[in-house]
């Protein structure tokens, strides 16, 4: 069983830009940053200023323009190669020939974890989705899709969880109970934790540190620390400083709104 990675990711510099020379969009401006180890950071901004671009950058699936990533001493791409990192992202992305069962056995065996029924079982009953073991990702709801999903990276207790809007198709009740559930899951291991996520609310409730980006391309238009007590109980998230910290993370994204590239009144 590996603990924690217990390494910072370090962005240097880092940039990325799509297309051909010339005809080029930059998706994220130049951005430093460190990451904690152990840590959860959520990325807010508007969309399609770069987060997910940014979410790619970090699981090495898209290298950048310029500028480098480190997570430790390792790539990304080093990281992803030993299976150390996992990602769920919004489109779930799921085998649609597995079952439920088939694709999150696949999450622990990907991550060379040896066969655990019971682990897998649990899992799938963490994400509420009991009773739909045998079934394929097409006789899903968009929602249990992504929740099979997240069963499938956590199923291989990757060192770094990175999440792109992992529940935007989950129904709000059952979104609430996996904000309470499955953070212990990574938070016992020490694991570190990336989500983009459209939901302040969310962002607040889950993280340690929020980086609001502005719109494309992405920098940072604000890095606001979450110093809430953990566990996130029910008081926690119905207290004075929970709404301050939301309400301070709602007013930096309104301040870097810009439409056309004119700054919102
Ligand atoms: P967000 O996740 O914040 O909504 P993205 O990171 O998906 O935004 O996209 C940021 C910008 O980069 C968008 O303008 C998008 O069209 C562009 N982009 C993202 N991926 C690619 C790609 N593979 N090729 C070309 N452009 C891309
Ligand atoms: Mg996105």
């Amino acid at each position: 069983m590996t603990s924690g990675v217990q390494q910072d990711i370090t962005l240097q510099g880092v940039t990325k830009s799509f297309g051909a020379p010339g005809r080029q969009i930059e998706a994220v401006a130049p951005t430093d940053l460190v990451l904690q180890a152990g840590s959860m950071t959520a990325l807010v901004g508007p969309s399609g200023c770069g987060k997910s671009t940014l979410l790619r950058l970090i699981s090495g699936l898209e290298v950048p323009t310029r500028g480098q990533i480190r997570i430790g001493t390792e790539t990304p791409d080093q990281l992803r190669r030993r299976a150390g990192l996992a990602v769920a992202f919004q489109d779930a992305a799921l085998l649609p020939w597995r079952t439920v069962t088939g694709n999150v056995a696949l999450g622990r065996s990907l991550a060379h974890r040896p066969r655990d029924r019971a682990a897998v079982a649990e899992l799938i009953r963490l994400v509420g989705l009991s009773g739909f073991e045998r079934h394929r990702p097409a006789e899903l709801s968009g929602g249990m899709r992504q929740r099979a999903a997240i069963a499938r990276a956590l199923a291989g207790l990757p060192e770094l969880l990175l999440l792109d809007e992992p529940f935007g198709a989950v129904d709000e009740l059952t979104r609430d109970r996996l904000n309470t559930e499955l953070p212990p899951l990574w938070e016992a291991r020490g694991a570190t934790a990336v989500l983009v996520t459209h939901s302040v609310a969310e962002a607040v409730r889950l993280s340690d540190r929020i980086i609001v980006l502005t719109p494309r391309p992405a920098r940072v238009a604000a890095d606001i620390a979450v110093t809430l007590a953990r566990p996130r109980t029910a008081e926690v998230l119905a207290s004075d400083a929970f709404r301050a910290i939301c309400a301070q993370v709602s007013q930096a994204l309104r301040l870097h709104q810009v439409s056309e590239g004119i700054p919102a009144q």
